[in-house]
Parts: C-alpha cells; structure tokens; sequence
C-alpha cells in the first residue's frame, strides 16, 4: 500500500499520486462537497434563517449536545430570548434554567454575559471581525468561524470535531489529532481549501459531511468526496483520525441529603466559579463520611434509588436518602424552599432526577 505523505509547509503531498499531486485547494473536491450539501444538508431550524444570533445560540448549544436534543431547545430559546437585548435583559437564574438538562451550565453563564458585553459595547450587534468575536466570553476559534462563515458569510473556516475527522481522512493525515501541532495543520487545511466563491457552503458542508456521512464508522458509498480521498483509496479510514490520548474519566460516589420539613426542601446553591455555579443541588458529601452533617435533629425515612450521570470529565454514582428534619435551622449557603416551588429552579441534572423521583414517589413531603 503506498503512503503518501502530507506535507503542509508545501501545501502539498510530497509524493506525486493520481489523484493527490499538486496544491490542496486544487485537490479537495469543493464543488463536489457544496453540491451535496445544498441537497442533502439537513433541514435545521438554525440554517432557515442563519442570523449571527441564532448561529452563534445554535453552535453553544451544539457543543458537546446531540443535534435531535438541541431542537427543541433552540426553538424555546429563540422564543423566550428572541435577540441579543432580550437575552442580556433576562436574569440569569432563568437564562440557567431555560438550559437546564444540556449540561456543561458554564455555556449559559457565558451566553448571558457575553449578551450583556454585546449590548454594551456593540449596542446589541453581534459584531463581524474575528478580533471582535474573539473578545467575547464562551466564543471560541470554532465558534467565530462559523458566525464569520454562516452568518456573515465570509471565507472563514469553522474546525470541529467532524471536520477533523473528515480532513484526516480526505487527505489521510496520519499524526495524533490530540496534538495541537496537528490541529494547527488542519485548520492550515481547512482554509485553504475554501473557494472564492461560496465558502460557506464548504465550510458547513464540511460539518454536515462529518455529522452525517463520514461518522466514526465512515459511510463512504455515500460520500461525494469518495473519488478524491486519500484514506478511501488506501483502505485506511477505520484508522483515521488517530487519536493517542483519551480523557481520564473520574468516578465520584456521593451521598446525596434530601432532607424535608414542613413541605419545604433544603437546597444549595452552586457557588460562581464551580462547575454547577447558579444550578441547585441537594446537600451532598462524599460517601466514605458517615452519619448526618448537619447540627439539626433529622429522621431518616427511606433511601432513595441511586442516580448515575456524567459531567465534564466526571462520573458519578448519587445516593440519596430522604430525611425529616425535626425543626428547621437556617444553614449559610443553604435555602429551605417549598416543594410546589422548586420546579421553578434550575438543577444539575442529576439532582432534578432524584428530584423527580421525589415527586412519584414520595409526594407525601410536600406538606
Ligand atoms: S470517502 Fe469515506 S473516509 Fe473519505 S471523506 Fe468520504 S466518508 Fe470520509
């Protein structure tokens, strides 16, 4: 099998091949790519009417959640918080709750005050320079090439994951895409080969292809880029892109307090700078200390099923046991809130399930 290595100081390949010789821009099939997209692109909310609001609400959202998922939200969010004005003017206890279940909370929270920068310095308008963009809290490289891209349609390359993966393959770079150098060279790659004309259409066709057709396991007798594909022709695109180092996955065990009084439940706050800032929890501790935290008298009724979720780079296992409290002390950073209230707050998702686990089976709390 012949390799063919990719040389990017040169813009090129530096064997000669039948179809890899020659500049990258001449060898990606960019015609190919915008044609397929323009007829198979999928038919998104978001893509009706690419403003540089709803491009830049749709790609937060997107980071890190399933398109099906993000549907729903963005369609509510579009409602609620129509512009950048109506976002910024909203507290941001709503704003948290409108985004409840996406997870990675921080979004919201820079969402919220990157409107507020937004009205400040720009008078609402979202601007349309990278350097501009770029100052803006929770948008990152990717995130200013797709508003620079869709929305304000300039040549600008927009590299996620998916387009990493496509680039990898198409011209079969073979170097740890973990790497930065790597990443480097694949943004290199991917502006290059957008054409003059309509580079939005190849930048988010890139996207689409990644997202639809070129997946983990690739389908490549789908693909419009099959004739020009390095790693197809080769046999190698199972291998690509090459990945060496995998995030550490965390396991936590917690043992979660939900403790009543009076039909009123005692909650925490996220503190601002903590993953869960602004969500609500149920007190927890870690499960290795035993026995009750607090200084008050409380019953012990029931333990409650356990719930597992992940966040960040966390797994975590959730024990919770339903307690009543004798009296009701007031706890610095802890609030007694109603049980008929508390479907108003925004919680971790773990918590809002055990939350909902309350509510079916043990109703009888909240009075
Ligand atoms: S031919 Fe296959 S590996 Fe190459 S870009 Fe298309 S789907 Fe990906």
């Amino acid at each position: 099998m012949q390799k063919i290595p990719f040389d990017l100081r040169q813009g090129s390949f530096t064997t000669d091949s039948e179809n890899h010789s020659g500049k990258i821009a001449e060898v990606f099939q960019a015609d190919a790519l915008k044609a397929w997209f323009l007829n198979e692109g999928r038919d998104l909310p978001w893509r009706k009417s690419p403003t540089p609001y709803a491009v830049w609400i749709s790609e937060i959202m997107l980071q890190q959640t399933q398109v099906a998922v993000v549907i729903d939200y963005f369609s509510r969010w579009m409602a609620r918080f129509p512009n950048v004005h109506a976002l910024a003017a909203a507290p941001l206890e709503e704003v948290i709750k409108m985004w409840e279940g996406l997870g990675y909370y921080s979004r919201a929270r820079n969402l919220h005050a990157a409107a507020c920068h937004i009205v400040e310095r720009h008078r609402g308008e979202i601007p349309s320079t990278r350097a501009e963009l770029s100052e803006i809290q929770g948008i990152g490289p990717y995130t200013v090439g797709a508003i620079l891209s869709f929305a304000f349609k300039q040549k600008a390359a927009a590299v996620d994951g998916n387009v990493i993966r496509v680039l990898s393959r198409y011209f079969a770079i073979e170097e740890d895409v973990g790497l930065g150098s790597t990443r480097k060279k694949i943004w290199a790659v991917a502006e290059k080969i957008l054409p003059e004309e309509e580079p939005w259409l190849v930048a988010e066709g890139l996207i689409e292809l990644g997202a639809t057709v070129c997946k983990r396991e690739a389908h490549c007798w789908a693909c419009p880029l099959r004739p020009g594909c390095a790693s197809f022709r080769r046999g190698i695109q199972g291998e690509l892109p090459k990945i060496e180092k995998k995030v550490e996955i965390t396991s936590l065990l917690r043992e979660v307090f939900v403790v009543s009084h009076e039909g009123a439940l005692l909650l925490k706050k996220g503190e601002e700078g903590k993953v869960m800032a602004g969500l609500y929890e149920f007190p927890y501790r870690d499960k290795k200390v035993k026995g009750f935290p607090f200084s008050f008298d409380a019953k012990k009724v029931v333990k409650l099923p356990v719930v597992e979720h992940s966040f960040t780079r966390f797994k975590v296992k959730l024990h919770p046991t339903l307690w009543k409290a004798i009296q009701r002390a007031e706890l610095p950073g802890h609030q007694w809130i109603p049980f008929k209230e508390v479907h108003r707050y925004p919680f971790s998702s773990g918590h809002r399930r055990i939350l909902q686990q309350l509510r079916e089976d043990h109703a009888d709390i909240t009075h």
